[in-house]
């Protein structure tokens, strides 16, 4: 008889279940976070009260899963990104804390209670996520649809804004969902393309970078948004490519931060960039006509996106206006 003695610590063993792709990958190594990282723990009435409704609602959010930093702050000011379709993701990015592997079936009532949850938080603007569904034919785009329009038909003053997976190889899928009319389509480039193969693997950034193109060729009302992380080992000349790239696309809104390792076994934190050089960041970018931008060491995709939206539309009222 053999005895397998599990040494994993709870925590440890936790993590790997997340992740079970990951485990035969050596240790990274960890830098320790600057000053300017350091953030909020999450606590207060308003953080609990953002906390309930997720829960009494069953929902996923991306803020737990992803782990980011920002919760304290976002939650405290009743604002959340919805994760929908699962809490399983197709695929393995080695950046995200989202966990892997194979998803269960979809759950249908789960537009109700997005719905249900934006009313009860009184959102004037959403911010709707999803894992990667590479298993369905329609790569979940369906779905978006549905909790788009659930979410309208119970408030339909709240501006809505998706941050959708790539929809590779899912013909259709992406046309369905524009189709549905969010108010700003958001997906993001994350790296810059010479780092997809070990950040991005089961993305192509040309696909990515067409998908936001044909948003704005299907839909040129719609908001185009996209986001970047940084501190992988990029150089600065490749995110000032990426930007000439997404303005040859047409996005309006760029949004970078800085790339956090949530694990060990998760890709290496190359360095941290500093503010200023984030500052530098945005100034080249408004430089270069995006209507809006978000540059800091902590910006996330859906980070202040209720107040970055109100200043998105009235940043093309004004160029509208200068034209
Ligand atoms: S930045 Fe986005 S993902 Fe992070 S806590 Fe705020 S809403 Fe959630």
């Amino acid at each position: 008889m053999a005895t397998i003695i599990d040494n994993l610590s709870g925590a440890a063993a936790a993590r790997a279940a997340r992740h079970p792709e990951k485990q035969k990958r050596p240790d990274a190594p960890v830098l320790r976070k600057p000053e300017w990282i350091r953030v909020r723990a999450p606590v207060g009435a308003d953080y609990a009260a953002t906390r309930k409704i997720v829960k009494d609602n069953n929902l996923v959010t991306v803020c737990e899963e992803a782990g980011c930093p920002n919760i304290g702050e976002c939650w405290a000011q009743k604002h959340a990104t919805f994760m929908i379709l699962g809490d399983t993701c197709t695929r393995a990015c080695s950046f995200c804390n989202v966990k892997t592997g194979l998803p269960g079936p979809l759950d249908a009532d789960e537009p109700r209670r997005i719905a249900e949850a934006v009313a009860a938080m009184a959102l004037e603007h959403v911010v709707v996520t999803s894992v990667d569904r590479d298993d369905l034919t329609d790569g979940g785009a369906q779905h978006f649809v549905d909790v788009i329009n659930a979410i309208r038909a119970v408030s339909p003053k709240t501006s809505i804004e998706i941050l959708t997976p790539d929809f590779l190889r899912k013909a259709g899928a992406a046309e369905r969902v524009i189709d549905a009319k969010p108010d700003v389509f958001n997906h993001n480039l994350e790296t810059v393309p010479r780092l997809y193969l070990s950040i991005r693997p089961g993305a192509r950034y040309f696909h990515s970078l067409r998908l936001l193109e044909r948003v704005k060729e299907r839909d040129p009302s719609q908001f185009t948004k996209s986001g970047l992380m940084v501190g992988l080992g990029e150089t600065k000349e490749e995110v000032m490519q990426v930007m000439d790239d997404m303005r040859s696309a047409g996005v309006d809104f760029l949004t970078i931060g800085q790339y956090l390792q949530p694990t060990r076994k998760h890709a290496a934190v190359d360095r941290f960039v500093t503010p200023e050089e984030f500052k530098a960041y945005e100034t080249i970018a408004r430089a270069k006509g995006f209507l809006m931008v978000s540059a800091s060491p902590l910006t996330r995709s859906s980070y202040h996106a209720g107040d970055d939206f109100v200043r998105l539309r009235a940043a093309r009222e004004a160029e509208l206006a200068r034209r």
